[in-house]
């Protein structure tokens, strides 16, 4: 038996082991369209070191976080909603979080209603 953690579902993706439909990539994150989205624009977001969850983020991470937050803008206003988009992290399961490696949904093409469900 090996001693290498088993790979997350988005190592996964990133190193083509599972096809996705793969929007966006540069050296510190990806992004992919959801396998079931809930908004004719729904892309997560996902950094390529892979923290588990955001609350497993340490001070080092600041930079990466910064990055991916003007990447989600950046995409969203690729997908022609720049005004009006939503991103959402969900932290732990009890949050619905279900893949533990920390990625950013991005959200949008039609009325988001607040507060979320
Ligand atoms: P979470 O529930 O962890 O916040 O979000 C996980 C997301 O990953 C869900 O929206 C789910 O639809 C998506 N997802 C799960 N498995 C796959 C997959 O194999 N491919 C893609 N593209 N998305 C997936």
């Amino acid at each position: 038996m090996s001693g290498e953690p088993s790979k997350t579902l988005f190592e996964k993706i990133i190193a083509r082991e599972i096809p996705a439909t793969i929007v966006f990539e540069d050296e510190l994150c990806f992004a992919i369209r959801d396998i079931n989205p809930v908004a004719p624009t729904h892309i997560l977001l996902i950094p390529k070191k892979p923290m588990p969850r955001l609350c497993d983020a340490v001070p080092e991470d600041q930079a990466l976080l910064g990055h991916l937050m003007l990447i989600a803008t950046r995409i969203a206003e690729a997908e022609g909603y720049g005004d009006a988009y939503r991103l959402v992290v969900n932290n732990g399961a009890a949050s619905g979080q279900s893949v533990f490696h920390l990625h950013l949904h991005i959200i949008a093409g039609r009325p988001l209603k607040w507060p979320p469900g």
